[in-house]
């Protein structure tokens, strides 16, 4: 089996087949080490957004956070303290793409081309990540500019920022915690807004010794911990999903922290969204308003015309100079490149298969024409409001039963069928139909270019937790490998 990426999707398979007994994998990654997103995302501020004792595994608990909401270090820590414990680390690759991952019909595998050589496999894990390929913006002249340029996802430690002039672009989860967190050390920062975001309290706080304590030593605390930060978390589904109208509670919350944290009305109308909340990723953060209210911030709100030497100038001719600038402006996630390079059993690649309605799988993993192979983190599994490492154990469960199944069966093909993969889509769009992300008027990379929401699931995740706990191996075309035709042929 050869797994591709070792972010939080691609460790967790490598630690549940370990377990389980699969042990013949190899995990390919591109980076140095494991950790993803979590490895990539070093910039100033970064941190998680779901509380941490929800926001890790289910099967490596960690009585150790040193506060609510993690920092980007501290989970990368954990998530590399996880795969040395595990022992899976003698089977990782890195520094190592793949460029390339075409379905051999003849002999049942999956062949590879990677940056240091050529694999079979007969299992494929996609666990390449949706937040993994920065999106840059088609700024004319950006690539011109005269200082320093990097996304926000690969920023540039290198780079020194202090007493200088900086633009950030973009005002999404990245931004936020970007611009409060290195407005002390700059001389003045242009914050480039297109939509503005709605924004809740971020209740984090570090942990006191005696909370710490009891997580060590008292059994059940974590896991308590762990299910009532699910259950307030979940609760919100009723609004997103089911009763858009709910969320006008949230607004109400949201507008009075507008109030309390910008003194300048014209800045707090600038600042207040335009769409109804929960529409687009609903951001939590304290110091975002205050780092705006600063007198060396500016918001920016006009378009940006382009980019000419040193300044950035916007729709009304105003040019406003910068020694830096830093892209805040997110990912490739419905049009992820990787799409590109695994082609399936007609040899169609997988954008050709998506072209014409979008991402679509069967469960959030297996795609038509795509055989043995299983996509972590794939369309419609993505959340806003809790823990994807949740979403993502779920799919975990699947994958590990489908990988018996085949050994337990002997079978060498697994595909699943058109009409289920349709079907399964039919419901999911119907039930997407009411949601806050279709019918809150916001543009959102929720939505792909044909107007579909292909990243998020629609219902309560312990839903999703349900219908993944087994594999449905009747919704799959099934062939028995050679050698075990007779056998497989007797169990099946
Ligand atoms: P994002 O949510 O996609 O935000 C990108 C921002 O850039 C938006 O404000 C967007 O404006 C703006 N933008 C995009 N293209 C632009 C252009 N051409 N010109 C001007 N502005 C442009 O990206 P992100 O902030 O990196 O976050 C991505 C995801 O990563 C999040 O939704 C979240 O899932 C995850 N994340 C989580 C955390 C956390 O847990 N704390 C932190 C960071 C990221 P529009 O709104 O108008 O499109």
């Amino acid at each position: 089996m050869a797994i591709v990426g070792s972010g939080f999707s691609g460790l967790g398979a490598a630690v549940r087949l370990d377990e389980a007994g699969h042990r013949d994998f190899v995990v390919l990654e591109r980076g140095n080490d494991v950790g993803g997103t979590w490895r990539d995302n070093t910039y100033p501020g970064a941190a998680c957004d779901v509380p941490s004792h929800l926001y890790s595994y289910s099967f490596a608990l960690n009585p150790n956070w040193t506060r609510s909401f993690s920092t980007q270090p501290e989970i990368e820590e954990y998530i590399c303290g996880v795969a040395g414990r595990a022992g899976v680390l003698d089977r990782h690759v890195f520094g190592c793409e793949v460029t390339r991952a075409a379905w051999q019909e003849e002999h049942h595998c999956w062949a590879l081309s990677t940056t240091r050589g050529t694999m079979t496999a007969d299992v494929l894990i996609g666990a390449f990540g949706a937040l993994a390929e920065p999106s840059l913006p088609a700024i004319p002249g950006i690539d011109d500019f005269d200082g320093e340029l990097f996304h926000s996802a690969q920023w540039n430690h290198d780079a020194n920022l202090a007493g200088k002039r900086v633009a950030v672009i973009g005002t999404g989860a990245s931004a936020i915690q970007i611009v409060p967190a290195i407005a002390d050390t700059v001389a003045h920062i242009d914050v480039y807004q297109r939509t503005a975001p709605w924004l809740l309290p971020r209740f984090d706080r570090p942990f006191t010794r005696a909370e710490r304590w009891a997580f060590r030593n008292i059994p059940g605390v974590l896991r308590l911990a762990r299910a009532g930060i699910y259950a307030a978390r979940e609760v919100q589904v009723v609004g997103l999903a089911k009763n858009p109208r709910l969320m006008k509670l949230f607004e109400l919350l949201s507008r009075a922290k507008i109030r309390a944290e910008i003194r300048d009305p014209q800045l707090r109308r600038k600042v207040t969204p335009n769409f109804r909340i929960g529409c687009k990723r609903m951001l939590i953060a304290n110091d975002w308003y205050p780092a705006l209210d600063r007198d060396d911030v500016d918001l920016v709100t006009d378009g940006i015309r382009e980019v000419n030497g040193h300044s950035i100038i916007t729709e009304d001719g105003t040019a406003r100079e910068v020694d830096a600038i830093v892209v805040a402006t997110g990912f490739h996630v419905t049009d992820s490149p990787m799409f590109d390079t695994i082609c399936g059993s007609d040899g169609r690649s997988l954008s050709q298969t998506f072209a014409d309605k979008g991402m679509r799988a069967y469960k959030g993993t297996t795609i038509a024409g795509y055989p043995n192979m299983f996509v972590l983190i794939g369309p419609n599994t993505g959340l806003g409001h809790t823990s994807m490492v949740y979403m993502i154990e779920s799919q975990l469960n699947y994958v590990v039963d489908a990988v018996t199944t085949m050994t337990r069966r002997g079978l060498s093909r697994l595909d699943v069928r058109q009409e289920a993969l349709d079907a399964y889509n039919e419901e999911l769009q119907h039930k997407l139909t009411g949601s806050v992300w279709m019918t809150g008027g916001c543009a959102s990379w929720y939505l792909d270019a044909h107007g579909n929401n292909t990243t998020l699931w629609p219902d309560f995740t312990f839903r999703f937790r349900a219908q993944t706990k087994r594999f449905d191996v009747d919704a799959y075309e099934t062939t028995a490998s050679r050698n075990n035709q007779a056998g497989a042929v007797d169990e099946l």
